[in-house]
């Protein structure tokens, strides 16, 4: 077992701390305190990582992206999170949907996208599942008819007409191209009638809604749209009718463990931040990193970040040769994960004292962001159950091929 990294993807986490350290961090307190979700949008942030390449790192090389594996992408999101979570995940995002591109576009869809995509350094992509009444039960746990779930796309010659509305979706409402999740029968279930669409956002019918205003992940935007009457070339669905019972058992192998590896960063962040502190702050006659009861912690937050990074990068290292066991670990991986960076944004908060809610330090908003990937990416309960029934082949799970 070797753990050492290639000098390709020593490059590439070199880069993204280099970007959470000179770009992100001198202003990222100043811009998690804007007041609305629109004027924190960090476009300009977006543009310089196109230009470093990170925005299209998971794009196909053939289209002038870099085809990062799912294990480069890990260690690049522990990194831009360690800056920022909400940033971290719009670019998350992007990736997660290249993946997409490489391998559930046919041809056809890669030509029409693809390149529009890439050449638009603000563009970023986004997937539209969950609605009011349709949360967890989109996770495939409760794969019944009946779940509320509302969005439809009905057949009219060669083309699909969408009526629905999603919301909660991060990159929603800001996003240039959607992937979107529609009932092409609704009689079926949602994992054998839930359809894929790849929907432009200049599509007539679609509309742009509102950013839904939020104690996490400030940066990255959380957003509610619409389709009315939208109607989509059928030559845009993604694969075939009823994908999304396919979707994670055949092509997105590495979303949870890149949503993890997000999480990560924030436990990180307060750790680093903890640690510094600790060594300056003097209390008792010497710095208070001296003091047992603060040592105990630190080293606390030490042993459940690096249990957790490990996780992750075997939940990568399985996804990146499609092994089934990928599933399962990368479900319990973002548990864990999440869990962990709430631990030590809590732990940190212990360590600071008082000031851990003062705004001169940024301890608060590490608690704030933790808790966002205890919801995230499926509850943590819903991801838990799915990973039981995935590890004893049971119910709605081993129907999913989770
Ligand atoms: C930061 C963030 C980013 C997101 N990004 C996206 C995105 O990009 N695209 C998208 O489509 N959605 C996105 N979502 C939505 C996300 O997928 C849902 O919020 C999540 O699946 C949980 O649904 P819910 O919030 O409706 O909670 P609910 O489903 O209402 O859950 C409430 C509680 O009930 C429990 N529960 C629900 N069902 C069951 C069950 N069957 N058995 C046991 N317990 C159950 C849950 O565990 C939880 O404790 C995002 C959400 C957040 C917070």
């Amino acid at each position: 077992m070797d753990f050492s990294l290639t000098q390709e993807q020593q490059r590439w986490r070199n880069l993204a701390r280099d970007f959470a350290e000179k770009i992100i961090k001198p202003d990222v307190m100043r811009r998690d305190r804007l007041p609305t979700a629109a004027e924190r949008i960090p476009w300009d942030w977006i543009r310089e990582a196109d230009k470093q390449g990170i925005r299209t790192m998971g794009v196909p090389k053939k289209f002038g992206g870099a085809e990062c594996d799912i294990f480069t992408m890990c260690l690049v999101g522990e990194e831009l999170a360690v800056g920022d979570l909400g940033f971290a995940v719009i670019m998350d995002q992007c990736w997660k949907m290249a993946n997409l591109f490489g391998e559930a576009m046919n041809a056809e869809q890669q030509q029409r996208f693809i390149p529009k995509f890439v050449a638009d350094p603000e563009a970023t992509t986004a997937i539209g599942i969950t609605e009011a009444g349709a949360g967890s039960d989109h996770q495939g746990f409760y794969d019944s008819p009946d779940i509320d779930f509302k969005t439809t796309a009905v057949r009219d010659g060669d083309h699909y007409v969408i009526n629905g509305t999603k919301r909660y979706v991060s990159n929603g409402s800001m996003a240039k191209l959607y992937f979107v999740v529609a009932r092409t029968d609704t009689r079926k279930t949602l994992r054998e009638g839930g359809s894929i669409f790849i929907v432009p956002s200049d599509t007539p019918g679609f509309r742009a809604g509102f950013f839904h205003e939020k104690s996490s992940q400030r940066l990255a935007t959380n957003g509610t749209f619409h389709f009315e009457n939208c109607r989509v070339p059928a030559a845009n669905m993604l694969v075939g009718e009823g994908l999304l019972g396919r979707l994670r058992s055949e092509f997105m192998w590495g979303s949870k463990a890149e949503a993890a590896a997000t999480a990560l960063g924030v436990g990180r962040a307060a750790y680093e931040y903890a640690l510094s502190y600790a060594k300056k702050r003097v209390q008792g006659g010497k710095p208070i990193v001296e003091q047992q009861a603060v040592a105990m912690m630190l080293g606390t937050m030490a042993m459940k970040l690096d249990a957790a990074r490990l996780q992750i990068w075997k939940a990568a290292w399985l996804a990146d040769r499609k092994q089934p066991e990928a599933r399962p670990l990368g479900l319990l991986a973002k548990v864990n994960a999440s869990e962990t960076a709430f631990e030590c944004a809590r732990l940190a908060g212990e360590i600071l004292g008082g000031a851990s809610i003062m705004h001169e330090h940024p301890v608060e908003k590490y608690l704030r962001d933790a808790s966002s990937f205890l919801h995230s990416d499926g509850t943590n309960q819903v991801c838990l159950l799915r990973a039981s029934q995935a590890i004893a082949g049971q119910g709605a799970a081993a129907l999913y091929g989770f």
